[in-house]
């Protein structure tokens, strides 16, 4: 996914998202909740927010490794639902997301990934801070399947090609050690399950922020630029 997200990146941004970016800027104040499932161009659509906003990402996994390896109190709490293979408990994460919202690049608030997943999470991260926007990345099953299932690798230099979409030339990678590299776990029938988890557990929560009115369902099933330009004007309002 990286590897594929990268190649992404590396398409170049239309102008008009730029003179958007320019006006979001001076006045921008939020905090954002990115919804998407795997295989949706979250990553992609992530950096480009942040460019746009200048909102610092608070990702929940990050913070709780980084936590977790500095032994703050928080983080040797984690650590030992960690150790004993449980769950660590909302309270736990909501602990580390308290003390970051209260740094100074998060002054003017954040863009959170992968966190809420769950309504009680919601609940709890509404008592500490105010989400303004949901974005939901919305795209088909069977597009996220085809995406995931064609992708491959050079395994002399990782460069990241696609069956349908972006093919290795006919004369091999251009690093010159030619071997095709697949993942396991790119497969229909895992990626399938990682789908419908994902299903059963936002679905209820898209309802919820929905219900708020804060939430904005777009298009990813196009190209790049095209979901920018939708996502920065869905925070414009
Ligand atoms: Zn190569």
């Amino acid at each position: 996914m990286a590897a594929l997200r990268s190649a992404m990146v590396g398409q170049t941004v239309k102008d008009d998202s730029i003179s958007i970016t320019r006006c979001l800027q001076p006045t921008y104040m939020s905090s954002i909740v990115l919804f998407g499932p795997p295989g949706a161009g979250k990553g992609t659509q992530a950096e480009r927010m942040i460019d746009a906003t200048g909102l610092p990402q608070v990702s929940t996994g990050d913070m709780l490794r980084a936590a977790v390896k500095a032994g703050t109190p928080t983080g040797l709490e984690a650590k030992g639902f960690m150790e004993a293979g449980q769950l660590v408990p909302d309270s736990v994460i909501i602990d580390l997301i308290k003390d970051r919202i209260l740094e100074s690049d998060a002054k003017n608030g954040v863009m959170f990934d992968g966190f809420p997943r769950t309504i009680p999470q919601a609940e709890a991260l509404e008592q500490i801070t105010a989400v303004t926007h949901v974005i939901a990345i919305e795209v088909p099953d069977e597009r996220i399947v085809e995406r995931i299932c064609g992708r491959y690798s050079c395994a002399g230099c990782g460069s990241v090609y696609h069956d349908t979409f972006n093919p290795v030339p006919a004369d091999g990678c251009a690093c010159g050690h030619w071997e095709e590299k697949r993942r396991a776990d790119d497969n229909e029938e895992t990626v399938s399950s990682r789908l419908s988890a994902y299903h059963q557990q936002t679905s209820p929560l898209a309802d919820w922020y929905r219900s708020k009115g804060i939430f904005h369902a777009v298009n990813g099933d196009r190209a790049i630029d095209e979901i920018t330009v939708d996502i920065l004007n869905a925070l414009k309002v």
